[in-house]
């Protein structure tokens, strides 16, 4: 399937692109005490190890801003503080990190939004504007009678003029709510009034397994339309496991082609080997792999290597011995004790080989095109003077 993914102003978040035509980027935020250093960067290097692109930290009060050297100086990726109703931190944290994300409608006197400006401009960070459907302003509270996607899509675009009329246009721009449909509608308002990049998410999605369903839906029905540049799933769960959900959210729908893909069958009556087991520990011991890599682990033989052909390299059960195959051919038979450790070497071993013939990268499966929205042209390449789209029925 082809995605026309919608065509936005990029934007950097320290050597991450973010919006036009670079791919979608997975991030995630930290769940230790932003002040407590050590914990914070262990969490870090999970994180980055898990793939993670962009990593958030809460900026809470004084102590957490002056944590910020010492975790920035610890990682790879790109920083990104987290502020709420105080500006003066994010002026400290925006000497630091990569990008400060406020909530204007939290923040307070507009005379502190343009101190912010002021001192991320000074860095050239972007902001990132978060609106939320829990702190919106009161005078959309009372014009549409509780946080509607309308009004979470409206208080996005007021603070988005707002900025650009005092001169700052590199920011991108989040809507959260923890429903999936108002979700979708506030993005999906704002996507067709504007062109600033998208941060989407399902806020307080919950647990890694509710979460992850709520998330798949939301984030995917938006992506599979072509809205959302950089995602974030918001899990009750450790955040590798947000980073793990993210990238499997972009794999789904070949908008990135990145690390082992298990393809796991689902067992029945003739299954030889412990499927289940096998098929999570892989995931667990290759996930450190950047390279695009179909695996298999099929039950037994019988129909094992015809249902495995697509992948690059696979297993399946067989009596007292497993076989190997690569690309649907049989490489040899392995005992079934030495099953796993072979195919973990021989994945590893085959995803050098690519690395070396060029195609390691994190690729996107999808460059961006032209979008093709589904109001008239002239409602997305500006944030005013244009008609308001209707939300589709869905
Ligand atoms: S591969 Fe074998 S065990 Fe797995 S579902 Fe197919 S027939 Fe059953």
């Amino acid at each position: 399937m082809h995605i026309s993914r919608r065509k936005t102003r990029q934007i950097s978040v320290g050597n991450v692109k973010i919006g036009g035509d670079a791919p979608v980027s997975v991030q995630s935020m930290c769940s230790t005490d932003t002040r407590d250093v050590a914990a914070t960067v262990t969490q870090i290097r999970q994180l980055e190890a898990a793939g993670c692109e962009i990593i958030r930290v809460a900026v809470p009060d004084d102590e957490a801003a002056q944590a910020l050297p010492q975790i920035k100086a610890a990682m790879t990726v790109p920083l990104i503080a987290d502020i709420h109703f105080d500006h003066r931190l994010a002026l400290k944290a925006a000497e630091i990190v990569d990008c400060v994300r406020i909530n204007p409608g939290n923040i307070g006197a507009w005379w502190k939004v343009e101190e912010v400006i002021k001192a991320v401009n000074e860095r050239g960070i972007p902001l990132r504007v978060g609106v939320n459907g829990g702190s919106l302003e009161r005078p959309l509270l009372e014009k549409y009678g509780w946080p509607s996607p309308e009004a979470l899509a409206e208080s996005a675009l007021n603070a988005v003029r707002a900025l650009e009329d005092v001169g700052f246009t590199n920011m991108k721009v989040s809507l959260k709510a923890s429903d999936v449909h108002h979700a979708i509608d506030a993005y999906w308002l704002f996507a067709h009034q504007s062109d600033y990049p998208l941060h989407i998410g399902i806020t307080e999605a919950g647990t890694a397994m509710t979460g992850a369903v709520k998330s798949s839906i939301g984030l995917g029905y938006l992506l599979a339309q072509g809205i959302g540049d950089t995602l974030r799933v918001s899990l009750a769960a450790d955040p590798v496991e947000e980073v793990r959900v993210g990238f499997e959210i972009l794999k789904s729908l070949e908008l990135r082609h990145r690390g082992i893909n298990v393809i796991a069958c689902p067992t029945c009556g003739r299954v030889e080997i412990d499927v289940v087991k096998m098929a999570n520990e892989l995931e667990k011991k290759l996930g450190h792999i950047k390279t695009p890599l179909n695996v298999s682990v099929l039950g037994c033989v019988v129909n094992g290597i015809g249902e495995g052909k697509e992948a690059d390299i696979g297993i399946a059960g067989g009596e007292g011995k497993g076989i190997l195959f690569k690309k649907g051919k049989l490489v040899r038979k392995v005992p079934m004790e030495e099953l796993m450790d072979t195919l973990i070497v021989e994945v590893e071993q085959l995803a050098k080989e690519k690395e070396a013939e060029g195609q390691g990268d994190l690729a996107p499966a999808v460059a961006t095109q032209e979008w093709e929205p589904l109001v008239p042209q002239s409602a997305h390449s500006s944030t005013r003077g244009k008609e308001i789209p209707v939300l589709p029925r869905r």
